[in-house]
């Protein structure tokens, strides 16, 4: 083929080698790996949401709707082995999307058959990845997640277990849930980031999604957060985004979760790509992707064809997922050392 037409070739990205693009996954929901068989068709049906003919996914109209199905699916997942098999399977899943590493998100609100027990809910956790990574090579990490609406007692009584627990498994504290029906919550988790820091954990938080640019600022400013989760809204104040290109803060943004929950109109219409063209270090991932019908690898490959990324974007995105990520240094060092062989010289 001619020379130009050869060096498109070699710049373009196809299903393949997106789906095999080293890469790590940092915003995962367990809540949202739950296999929707698993817990019985039937009974989430009957709970009141409607269901995509073609994907078999659930349909939501918004966040709020979303969470209370959270709570009800999650409700159903009593039995230990029902646990480990869905830790099992996230990993088995991020293999086949080319994960080397994923960073899952829990929150302790929507699993009440375990808050009582959360050492051996996080046990039952461990095993099933430990399974998963020695069959599939995938590391993975545990966030626990506080929620913005839960009374402070509840905070921080979740900090007191992870901090006197300290599973090895669990390496950083997170904030998550309905910011429009919060308000500005920053200054009340504030000491438990703190506390959490000072610890040894890392942190980040959900902002920018169902909160504006506000809630973005408060969670680098007030909790002082290593990443953002989603973030998105930040476009809408311009000297935040400056901000946080300045200053290097990752922003993990999950493009189908946004238009599935209604907070974009479009993909074609997601602030990613404004974002990441303004210098912002993005990464992208699927929130909870067997809920919304996706896949890491599919988020890759929508996005590249909505917005014309090629090989080199691509990989930058994923070389963000790996170095944002809560993996220890040494596994970075190994997926980041896979990315460059990968992607070659031309990188
Ligand atoms: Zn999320």
């Amino acid at each position: 083929m001619p020379v130009d037409a050869e060096s498109l070739h070699a710049r373009t990205a196809d299903a393949d080698w997106i789906r095999q693009l080293p890469k790590a996954e940092v915003h995962l929901h367990l809540e949202g790996c739950v296999p929707l068989a698993s817990v019985g068709l039937d009974d989430a049906a009957r709970a009141g949401v409607a269901f995509d003919p073609d994907t078999g996914a659930p349909r939501f109209h918004d966040l709020a709707e979303f969470l209370g199905f959270l709570d009800r699916s999650c409700a159903l997942v009593t039995d230990g082995a029902h646990v480990e098999h869905i830790a099992y399977e996230i990993a088995r899943r991020a293999a086949a999307n080319g994960v080397g590493h994923a960073d899952v998100i829990f929150n302790p609100i929507h699993w009440p058959a375990w808050q009582a027990d959360l050492d051996r809910f996080v046990e039952r956790l461990d095993c099933g990845f430990e399974a998963g990574e020695a069959d599939h090579g995938v590391t993975t990490a545990l966030c626990l997640s506080l929620t913005r609406t839960q009374r402070p007692a509840d905070s921080a009584a979740l900090v007191d277990w992870l901090l006197a627990a300290r599973p090895g498994r669990v390496v950083a504290l997170s904030v998550d849930g309905n910011e429009a029906a919060a308000g500005r919550t920053g200054q009340r988790f504030a000491p438990l980031f703190a506390r959490a820091r000072r610890a040894g954990l890392h942190t980040c938080a959900h902002a920018g999604e169902s909160s504006g640019p506000e809630g973005v600022r408060d969670a680098v400013e007030l909790l002082h957060v290593e990443r953002v989760d989603h973030g998105i809204r930040a476009l809408e104040d311009p000297a935040l985004v400056a901000e946080l290109a300045a200053n290097a803060v990752p922003l993990d943004i999950c493009p189908t979760s946004n238009v599935r929950l209604g907070v974009v109109a479009s993909l074609a219409a997601h602030p990613v790509e404004q974002l990441r063209a303004a210098g912002v270090r993005v990464s992208l991932n699927t929130d909870d992707p067997l809920l919304f019908g996706t896949s890491l690898a599919d988020e890759y490959r929508r996005c590249a064809q909505t917005f014309g990324w090629d090989r080199s974007v691509l990989g930058a995105i994923a070389r963000v997922s790996i170095e944002s990520s809560f993996a220890a240094q040494e596994r970075k060092r190994e997926l980041l050392s896979s990315l460059a062989d990968y992607l070659g010289p031309a990188a």
